[in-house]
């Protein structure tokens, strides 16, 4: 493998709701001061059906160059479909340096490149860099129950990957007008050669964001006492627009889902606003929440581990002091 032959950052562009998702635009603040640093080129990688409009925005926030594969057959995720684009883009153009969000799509894609291609990937990135001379990226996560972080290096193969936490790098100031250049895409590939088919799309009814990229969270612990009293949380969350996370002791009595769980062995969120409730502030809890942007602790012990960590603290009966709470703000 020539590393000589790989050149430009690139960034898969995932499109959410009828936008480009947030994370796509922050990686390519990322990536644009990667692109300079090494003195190459950042372009967008997007994929999807009807995608052409979302072109503009991507140079505005920074992409030079934009590869778009526009085609029905990717009108819905489907990893076969998407994978495939991915591979043939990187083989035709072999860009040094791929990132994703590290989303559920995006998490899914890249660890499907990685092994067809095959190249390494570092998930979970909260800090990129680049070695300036030799194009080394340097990817560094939170490790060992985030007490170290660890910088993770890909140096045999090409190109180098990485999942990005949403949320963690910064978006530019769009230059409005900004242009770059187009390169049409396509795939050999018919509907037939994709084994998996959407058959229906069942959208979520209720608001429950999602809660690695809600900006308020309201997490519960076992000091709720049971999953009727856990409806508190709930309740809270929906009075204010946030989601809804939990201890992993909530998780395992059967209070809350899996994917809501905030800790090592759950998500690492960093929402503006975090409420921890009746949670006593496990090291193991801590690490997953400890860089939001406020965090306010509910709990009836004074000498909770928890109000170490928390810049607003309550001492108090979370049944008494969280219904004062939807009180109050469903007046405001
Ligand atoms: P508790 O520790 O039981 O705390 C309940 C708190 O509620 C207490 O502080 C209590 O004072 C307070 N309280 C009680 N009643 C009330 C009331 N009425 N009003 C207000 N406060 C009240 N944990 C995670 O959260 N996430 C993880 O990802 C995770 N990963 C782990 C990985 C490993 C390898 C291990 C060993 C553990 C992990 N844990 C994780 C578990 C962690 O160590 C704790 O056991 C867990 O976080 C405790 O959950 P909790 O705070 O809800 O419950």
């Amino acid at each position: 493998m020539n590393f000589e032959d790989y050149r430009g950052i690139w960034v898969f562009i995932e499109i959410k709701d009828g936008k480009v998702a947030p994370v796509s635009l922050e990686l390519l603040g990322a990536g644009r001061e990667l692109a300079d640093k090494r003195k190459s080129q950042l372009a967008g990688l997007l994929i999807g059906d009807g995608v052409e409009e979302y072109v503009q925005t991507l140079y505005e926030y920074g992409a030079d160059t934009v590869y778009v594969y526009d085609d029905p057959l990717f009108n819905h995720y489907r990893t076969e479909s998407f994978m495939r684009a991915v591979f043939d883009c990187c083989e035709k153009h072999k860009p040094e340096v791929l990132l994703y969000g590290a989303t559920a799509n995006g998490k899914d894609l890249a660890s499907a490149v990685a092994t067809d291609l095959p190249t390494g990937l570092t998930a979970d990135t909260t800090i990129l860099d680049i070695e300036e001379d030799t194009g080394l990226l340097l990817a560094s996560r939170p490790a060992f129950g985030g007490n170290i972080m660890a910088t993770i290096l890909c140096k045999k193969y090409r190109p180098q990957m990485a999942t990005v936490r949403p949320k963690v790098m910064k978006a530019l100031t769009p230059q409005e007008g900004r242009s770059g250049e187009l390169v049409r895409e396509t795939v050999d590939l018919k509907e037939d050669d994709i084994r998996t088919k959407v058959l229906e799309i069942v959208r979520e009814t209720t608001k429950k964001s999602s809660i690695d990229e809600a900006d308020i969270i309201v997490a519960g612990g076992k000091g709720l006492g049971s999953k009727a009293g856990f409806e508190l949380i709930h309740q809270f969350a929906q009075v204010i627009g946030a989601a809804v996370g939990g201890s992993r002791d909530v998780v395992e009595a059967g209070w809350i889902p899996h994917q809501n769980q905030v800790g090592q062995t759950g998500l690492t969120v960093t929402p503006k606003i975090y409420f921890a409730i009746g949670i006593s502030g496990a090291i193991q809890h801590i690490v997953g929440m400890q860089n939001s942007g406020l965090i306010i602790a509910i709990n009836k012990d004074p000498d909770a581990p928890i109000f170490q960590t928390c810049h607003y603290g309550i001492v108090g009966d979370a049944h008494e002091v969280v219904p004062l709470l939807i009180k109050a703000f469903e007046k405001a």
